[in-house]
């Protein structure tokens, strides 16, 4: 199965999934009229798009049914879905590593996919030709060390670690060392799964933070915030918390293989105007894709 069909198999898995339930409303209203734009309106709210942003939504499209005098709901429909696309491209998708090293610090709460996607990406960028470097600055539990072991081994890139319990800010002082010295294009650092209710966990983050400031203060940086699709709306308090303590650049959604969920993360870029970096579909090494929007708006809406 290619990535396209995968994320559209995750993200119309239910009955009750956006797609179907889009479908439905469709099938059911022949006419183009308020009617119609009310209940599509109810279904993007209840697909966790927020208030906001599906009333954002509804009013372009009214606008532009009105403009084009759209009367065939099929037409209603593709403009539904270049609506989504847009609000997704109001945001600059593309990842900024154009220096020489340039750096990705991968946050998030624990489970969301953080050093899955970690091994992903680095195969993405080793695929292009990049030298990549890992930081295993996750030193809370052994076990996170060693599994990104593993996929430093499966990638075929460098990884910097240290002992179980050692500052993890350390550890990406190490690695930015360690990447100069190699003359890698990219490091990568992981981090421990934050609970973002735990004050001292956020502070570790600042500080491994202010190292790269200093280490690195003409580097390009991307401070990648992963979200696991299947938590719905629990997402968007996990944005609120890591905001206040990263300037966050873009997001990673995973987990769309397994989710009907993937609405929240429309509301989640209009409101904070944080683009969308990668998707997730698997748990396989290529089961990760630069987003593209157009894609994500054609899974979403058949
Ligand atoms: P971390 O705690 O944030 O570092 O999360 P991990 O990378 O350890 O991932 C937690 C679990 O989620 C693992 O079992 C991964 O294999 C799984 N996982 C990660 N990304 C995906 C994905 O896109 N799809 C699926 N189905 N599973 C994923
Ligand atoms: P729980 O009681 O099972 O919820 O576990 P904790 O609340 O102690 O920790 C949850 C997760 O937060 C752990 O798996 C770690 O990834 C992370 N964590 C907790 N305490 C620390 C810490 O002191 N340092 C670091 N780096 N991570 C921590
Ligand atoms: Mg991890």
């Amino acid at each position: 199965m290619g990535f396209f069909d995968k994320l559209k198999q995750g993200l119309s898995k239910t009955k009750n999934s956006f797609d179907e339930k889009i479908n439905n409303v469709f099938s059911a209203f022949r006419k183009v009229d308020e009617d119609l734009l009310e209940e599509l309106e109810e279904i993007l709210i209840m697909s966790d798009l927020g208030i906001n942003t599906s009333s954002k939504i509804i009013s372009k499209l009214r606008e532009k049914i009105k403009k084009e005098n759209i009367q065939d709901t099929e037409n209603v429909k593709e403009a539904l879905r270049q609506e989504i696309q847009n609000i997704l491209d109001e945001t600059e998708n593309t990842l900024n590593l154009n220096t020489k090293p340039s750096i990705i610090l991968v946050v998030g709460v624990n489970g969301v996919g953080k050093t899955t996607s970690i091994g992903k990406i680095a195969n993405k960028l080793k695929t292009q030709g990049k030298k990549v470097v890992i930081a295993a600055a996750d030193t809370f539990r052994a076990a996170a060390v060693e599994q990104l072991e593993i996929w430093a081994n499966r990638v075929g890139c460098d990884i910097v670690k240290r002992e179980e319990g050692i500052d993890p800010a350390s550890v990406v002082y190490d690695a930015i060392q360690i990447t100069k010295q190699k003359n890698a294009d990219v490091l990568i650092c992981d981090t421990a799964g934050r609970l973002h209710n735990k004050k001292y966990l956020m502070d570790e983050l600042k500080k491994i933070q202010r190292v790269i400031e200093k280490e690195l203060p003409d580097a390009d940086k991307e401070v990648l915030l992963v979200l696991d699709a299947t938590t719905g709306q629990n997402a968007i308090e996990q944005v609120k918390a890591f905001k206040e303590t990263s300037s966050i650049t873009g997001l990673i959604l995973t987990k769309l293989d397994g989710t009907a969920k993937g609405g929240v993360v429309i509301g989640i870029v209009n409101e904070n105007k944080i683009p969308v970096k990668f998707i997730g579909v698997g748990e396989q090494i290529d089961d990760m894709e630069i987003f593209n929007s157009k894609e994500f708006a054609q899974a979403i809406i058949e």
